[in-house]
This record gives C-alpha cells, sequence and structure tokens, in this order.
C-alpha cells in the first residue's frame, strides 16, 4: 500500500515529472528566481515553463498570487465588454467556431453593423462600467475591405472619445492596416494563437500558426498594444500543450499586454461539440504560470465564465487573473451580465481597474494611481510594488 506521501508526490505533477524534465536543484532555483522576479523577461525556455506549470497547485497559485500582488493591485478587475460587429459566415475552419461557414450551427450571418449602432452599445458598456470595448468580425483577413475598414476607424474613433479603450479582432491584419488602426487611436488587437504550436493543426487548417505570428507582429510593430491567448478544453493535452502556449508567447520579443484565457463553450454543429471540459485544476495552472511568466500582462478570464461558479472565478482573480468580459453576450455566446458582475464584485470587494487609456480621455476623479497601468507598466510596477512591499 502506498503511503500518504507518495499517493502527494504522485498527485502532484512536479512529482511526476520532476525527474523526468529537470533536476531538483534547478527546479528550485527557476522556481525561486520567477517568485522573486521585479520585471518581465522574455528568455524562458520551454523547459523552465514546464517546471512551473508542474509545481505543486496550492504552491504555484500561491506564489502566482504573490506576483500579481507586486504587478497589480489584487483587487482591481477590469471590465470589458465584447461585440460582435459582423456576426457568422467566416471562411476560416476553426473547430471551435459558430462562425464559421464550414459548419451548420443555426447562426445567421450578418453585414457589418453601423457605426451608430456599435457606438450606442459602447455607450451601454460604459455606463455600466467598462471601460475597454472590444469590437469582434468574423472574417479571415482584411483584404479587399476599404470600407469595412473606414467604418471600423469610425467606431474606434468613436469608441476612444468616450474615454474607453478600444480593441478589435478582424482576422490577419498586414502592416499597412495595423498602422491605419494606430493612427485611428485604437489600444489593442486581439488575435489568439489558441492552442500550441504542435496541438494547432488539430484545430485549424486554414491559416497557419506562423501568419498567426505574423499579425501580432505587425500589430507590435504598429505600437499598438497585443492582446493574444488560448482557448482551454480543444482536447489538448494540458501538460504540454498549456505550457507550448505560454511559452510561444512569453518568449516574444515583448509579452503580449494582454492574455485572455477562454474556457471553450461548446457549439453544437462543430466538430469540438462533445469536447471533455478544461478541468479547474488546469486553468487555475494555466492562470498562474502566465501570471508569472508574464508579471504585468493583464490575463483575462474571458469565454466560458459564465459556466463557472463564482468560486472557481474567485479561485481564478487569486492565481493571478485580472480582467474579466461583461455585458449581454460575447460574440455570440452567453456572457455573464453587469448587474451580477457588480453583486459579485460587492461580495468580494473587487474594484473595477482603471486604465491609462481609458483614464487620460474619461473621469479619473476616482482613480488611485497604483491601479494605473502605464503604457508600458513592465518594470515600474514590479519594482514600485516591490518597493512598497519591503
Ligand atoms: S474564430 Fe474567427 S477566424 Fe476562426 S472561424 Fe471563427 S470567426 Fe472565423
Amino acid at each position: 500500500m502506498r503511503s500518504f506521501s507518495t499517493l502527494i508526490a504522485l498527485r502532484s505533477r512536479g512529482g511526476l515529472r520532476q525527474g523526468i524534465l529537470s533536476s531538483p536543484q534547478r527546479h528550485a532555483s527557476t522556481f525561486q528566481q520567477t517568485i522573486a522576479a521585479t520585471s518581465p523577461r522574455t528568455t524562458w525556455t520551454r523547459d523552465e515553463i514546464s517546471d512551473i506549470y508542474n509545481q505543486p497547485l496550492m504552491e504555484l497559485a500561491s506564489a502566482a498570487g504573490n506576483v500579481h500582488r507586486r504587478f497589480h493591485r489584487p483587487s482591481a478587475i477590469q471590465l470589458c465588454t465584447l461585440m460582435n460587429i459582423k456576426t457568422g459566415g467566416c471562411t476560416e475552419d476553426c473547430s471551435y467556431c459558430a462562425q464559421s461557414s464550414r459548419y451548420s450551427t443555426g447562426l445567421q450571418a450578418t453585414k457589418l453593423s453601423t457605426v451608430n449602432s456599435v457606438l450606442e452599445a459602447a455607450k451601454i458598456a460604459k455606463e455600466n462600467g467598462s471601460n475597454r470595448f472590444c469590437m469582434g468580425a468574423a472574417w479571415r483577413d482584411m483584404k479587399g475591405r476599404k470600407s469595412g475598414m473606414q467604418n471600423i476607424v469610425e467606431m474606434v474613433k468613436g469608441v476612444r472619445a468616450m474615454g474607453m479603450e478600444a480593441c478589435v479582432t478582424l482576422g490577419m491584419l498586414d502592416k499597412e492596416q495595423a498602422k491605419q488602426l494606430k493612427e485611428a487611436g485604437l489600444t489593442a488587437y486581439n488575435h489568439n494563437l489558441d492552442t500550441s504550436r504542435e496541438h494547432y493543426s488539430n484545430i485549424i487548417t486554414t491559416r497557419s500558426y506562423d501568419e498567426r505570428l505574423q499579425t501580432i507582429e505587425n500589430v507590435r510593430e504598429a505600437g499598438i498594444h497585443v492582446c493574444s491567448g488560448g482557448i482551454l478544453g480543444l482536447g489538448e493535452v494540458p501538460e504540454t500543450d498549456h505550457v507550448g502556449l505560454i511559452h510561444t508567447l512569453a518568449t516574444l520579443p515583448e509579452h503580449p499586454e494582454s492574455f485572455p484565457v477562454n474556457k471553450l463553450v461548446p457549439i453544437k454543429g462543430t466538430p469540438m461539440f462533445g469536447q471533455e471540459p478544461v478541468k479547474l485544476e488546469d486553468l487555475v495552472r494555466c492562470i498562474a504560470t502566465a501570471r508569472l511568466v508574464m508579471p504585468a500582462t493583464i490575463i483575462r478570464l474571458a469565454a466560458g465564465r459564465v459556466t463557472m461558479p463564482e468560486s472557481e472565478q474567485m479561485l481564478c482573480f487569486m492565481a493571478g487573473a485580472n480582467a474579466i468580459f461583461t455585458g449581454e453576450k460575447m460574440l455570440t455566446t452567453d456572457c455573464n451580465g453587469w448587474d451580477e458582475d457588480k453583486a459579485m464584485f460587492g461580495r468580494w470587494g473587487l474594484e473595477p481597474l482603471q486604465t491609462e487609456a481609458s483614464k487620460l480621455l474619461g473621469d479619473s476623479g476616482s482613480v488611485h494611481h497604483d491601479q494605473v497601468i502605464s503604457e508600458d507598466p513592465r518594470v515600474r510596477i514590479g519594482e514600485e510594488r516591490l518597493q512598497a512591499q519591503g
């Protein structure tokens, strides 16, 4: 019969994998250095991230919570609202997506929404406390969409004029299109990698991982913040594919400003329908590992939050998540509503995270200095908070 300590070692992935992946000395030293970090680094090896991911979960979540407090105000959670501005009819074959024209999901395709209707929705989002308004269009790319781009430029300008951050997700983007959006005042561009490079071809075949990385590079070069993350529950192996996804993003020339973590929302008619849901422990491991290796990044608990009890959401916040999507809908899927989230904030003493982009243009009267994430918070916030703690 196994002893209690043997069982613990077997249940802890660190215990299972430590001897395979690395020496105990390196394992301990990587983790200790990560916990002590005061600035982000982009030189991670995949083994280092794997060592972190496979720590005993309580150690991992606790360390992530500590690092989170050094770089961010732990009670501050950003409220974002995501609107679908062009639904369905997409030529891509992302095997989880209701909007792909390749699958029969019953979704009605629409044209691009009018500028006025989008700005009206942004106004409602702002009145309800959101300070980031994200707009998604179900397109492969922006080729030949001149009038569409003009309208989106107007939407971006309108959202920014309200004092909100503006984010769009429009598929692949070239350098010139990225420049146009930057000139319109776009805060961030969302382009998820979805999963690891190794698992990617099981999910999407119509565009490559490298094409996704090229769009991210175009966005970064234009001076727009990058929002890029993944979807968990796509039939991946968490220990390798979550680590692979985080490793790719954490070793870009700069970390993404935003890392959305989506839980697959299974859509009937798509190939991913019927997948085993991601386990809570794997979701928390992913968030905590991302927090440790990309300490200044905003981690967004995104699609699928509506399926999580409040206690699970809080566990994610304690492990380093600090943004949510709230409102009537999140693209085509259900979303926790503003009233529900306001009540949750009240129960747990949470407050909306203010950002530099929204503070500059909006009402800054109640913003605390240390709630503000600057245009480049990466070194300053960690060092300031460490001094404060010391
Ligand atoms: S995820 Fe985006 S690119 Fe992929 S099918 Fe859906 S709308 Fe198209």
